[in-house]
C-alpha cells in the first residue's frame, strides 16, 4: 500500500471511530416546544446539523429563528471568477428555499453580513461589534434554546461563531439553554481531542418523522450549481461529508455552562 492511500485509510478509520463513539454515547432527548434560535456561520450549516430539529419545532408551532453570520460568499474563492456578491446572493436565496422546505418563513431568517472565512475571533478588531449586533438580535428574539457550532468544530469560522455566541449570552437576564452542534467535527476532529469532546453531555433527537424533508433541504443546497464552474454554490464538500447528516436522529452537545 502506498503511503498516500495508507494515510487516506487511516483518516477513514479515525472518522468512523469518532462518529461511532459519539453516537454510542448519545442519550435520547425529547424535543420541546420552546422557542429556538440557530446560529449558522454559513448557509447550509443549519440544515446539515439542525434541519430535523427545525422542522420538528416548526411542526409543533414553536418559534424558530435562524441567524446566518455570513452569506457564504467565499465558497468559490480559488475556484472560478464568479463575483463574491453573486455567490452570496445565490446562497441567501438557497437558504430561504431550503428553509421553506423545513417550514421557515422569511421573517424567521436573519443575516449578520460578517465576512465569510474571516468571522472575527476574540481580541480581533470586529469581535465586540459582532457581539453587540448579535446581542440586540437575541434581546429581540428571546429564544429559550440556542444552538451554535461546537467550540471544537474544527473549522475556524465555526469556532469563532461559537465564541461570539458564548460571549453574547454571558450577561443575558433571562433563562435559556445552550447546545453545540457538530458539522466539521465529524470530518476533521483529531483523536487526541475526543476525550475533551466526550466530557459534555451528548444527546440525540429522533427526527425520523421529518428526515425526508431534511434530506430534500440538503439536496436543494447541493443540487443548484454555479453555471460558471458547474459546482454547487456551497462549494465542493469532501467525499463522505454529507453521510454524517443522513441519520434519523441529530446529535447535540449540551453546554456545561448555561446562560
Ligand atoms: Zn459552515
Ligand atoms: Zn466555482
Amino acid at each position: 500500500m502506498c503511503p498516500l492511500s495508507l494515510n487516506y485509510s487511516l483518516k477513514k478509520v479515525r472518522r468512523r471511530l469518532i462518529d461511532g463513539v459519539i453516537r454510542f454515547l448519545a442519550q435520547p432527548a425529547e424535543v420541546t416546544a420552546g422557542s429556538l434560535l440557530i446560529i449558522a456561520p454559513h448557509p447550509d450549516d443549519e440544515v446539515f446539523a439542525c434541519g430535523g430539529l427545525i422542522a420538528l419545532k416548526k411542526d409543533m408551532g414553536a418559534k424558530v429563528a435562524v441567524v446566518f453570520f455570513t452569506d457564504g460568499e467565499a465558497s468559490h474563492k480559488g475556484c472560478c471568477n464568479t463575483a463574491s456578491e453573486k455567490i452570496g446572493s445565490a446562497r441567501r436565496r438557497l437558504a430561504a428555499e431550503s428553509g421553506e422546505i423545513l417550514g421557515l418563513k422569511s421573517e424567521d431568517i436573519f443575516w449578520q453580513g460578517l465576512p465569510d472565512g474571516n468571522i472575527p475571533e476574540r481580541n480581533g478588531p470586529d469581535f465586540n461589534k459582532a457581539v453587540e449586533s448579535l446581542r440586540k438580535l437575541i434581546d429581540e428574539i428571546k429564544p429559550y434554546e440556542i444552538y451554535v457550532p461546537h467550540y471544537r468544530d474544527c473549522w475556524p469560522d465555526h469556532e469563532a461563531a461559537s465564541t461570539i455566541v458564548r460571549e453574547t449570552i454571558k450577561p443575558v437576564n433571562y433563562q435559556c439553554e445552550l447546545y453545540y452542534y457538530p458539522v466539521w467535527m465529524w470530518h476533521n476532529l483529531r483523536l487526541r481531542l475526543l476525550p475533551e469532546i466526550l466530557k459534555t453531555k451528548i444527546i440525540r433527537i429522533d427526527i425520523g418523522a421529518v428526515l425526508e424533508r431534511k434530506k430534500t433541504a440538503i439536496d436543494h443546497y447541493l443540487s443548484v450549481l454555479n453555471p460558471d464552474c458547474g459546482k454547487p454554490y456551497c462549494g465542493n464538500l469532501p467525499e463522505g461529508f454529507t453521510n454524517h447528516f443522513q441519520y434519523a436522529y441529530e446529535i447535540f452537545f449540551r453546554a456545561e455552562k448555561q446562560c
